[in-house]
């Protein structure tokens, strides 16, 4: 039980830090880790929708390019090369766990669009009836707006909404949002629970900084913004053990919760 409601859908948005390692290659166990945990919640019941970046991580590795290119162009090309790679990864996971995947590219804009917005979600709504676990992603090679700026936080609040999901659930390299830096000032404490965003907790988002990820803890606080008063609940987190998740779940205070409005 999460805070006295039952979670059935629940939206899980994975960032580029959490798939890939130091050394930028992809964390194969880190990514097979998550899909187990993933498909054990869908066992419990719970509808599960992941929203994951590292397609560019993936493409650029896949191409063997010595660094990741810093041109919007260039990370699009390699975005499109990873994106299968990625895929193939997560099919190949959620498959061992019993699960099926269907890959989804969307756009922000496709959801101000009324007729795109009813047909992506039947196709959603679809999915889940069938049992499959929908993997979206930007549509990089048409859209730049989560390679610039984002990481697909905003997208994945859009999701959360289009799905009517319960629970928003951000994984990043930080445990969620802190009253300061925490890299400043290592005594920073950790902000349990937001149950309005106000200017001050705005303010304080600013401050922070969440390691290499395009999006920041702006964006996702942004994310938030869109999410909580549709009445998604939604909790930013440390990706790095993917058991977390369950904790969340159940309600337990880890990282960040921004209250849905009811
Ligand atoms: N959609 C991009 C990807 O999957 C976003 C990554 C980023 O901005 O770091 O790679």
């Amino acid at each position: 039980m999460f805070h006295g409601r039952e979670i059935k859908r629940v939206v899980v948005k994975v960032g580029t830090s959490t798939l890939t390692h130091q050394s930028g290659h992809l964390n194969m166990q880190r990514i097979d880790h998550l899909c187990r945990v993933l498909s054990d919640i869908k066992n419990s019941g719970i509808d599960v929708v992941l929203v994951t970046s590292g397609a560019i991580t993936a493409g650029v590795n896949k191409l063997k390019l010595k660094k990741r290119p810093e041109d919007i162009k260039g990370k699009q090309a390699a975005a499109s090369v990873g994106q299968s790679e990625l895929m193939f990864l997560y099919d190949k996971f959620f498959s061992q766990y019993g699960y099926t995947v269907a890959q989804l590219l969307l756009t922000k804009s496709v959801t101000e669009d009324p007729q795109l917005r009813e047909n992506v979600t039947n196709t959603l709504e679809t999915l889940l009836n069938l049992g499959a676990i929908p993997v979206i992603n930007e549509n990089d090679a048409v859209a730049v707006e989560e390679i610039v700026y984002g990481d697909n936080d905003m997208l994945s609040a859009v999701t959360a909404n289009l799905i009517n999901a319960d629970l928003l659930i951000i994984l990043s390299d930080i445990d969620g949002l802190y009253e300061e830096n925490p890299s400043e000032n290592p005594d920073a404490r950790l902000i349990a629970v937001v149950d309005e965003i106000t200017p001050d907790i705005e303010a304080v988002a600013g401050g922070s900084v969440s390691g290499v990820g395009t999006g920041g803890m702006v964006t996702k606080i942004n994310a938030a913004k869109f999410a909580v008063p549709h009445g998604t609940d939604v909790v930013i987190a440390n990706g790095d053990r993917p058991e977390h998740l369950y904790e969340i779940i159940e309600g337990k205070p880890v990282g960040t919760l921004f209250k849905g409005v009811r």
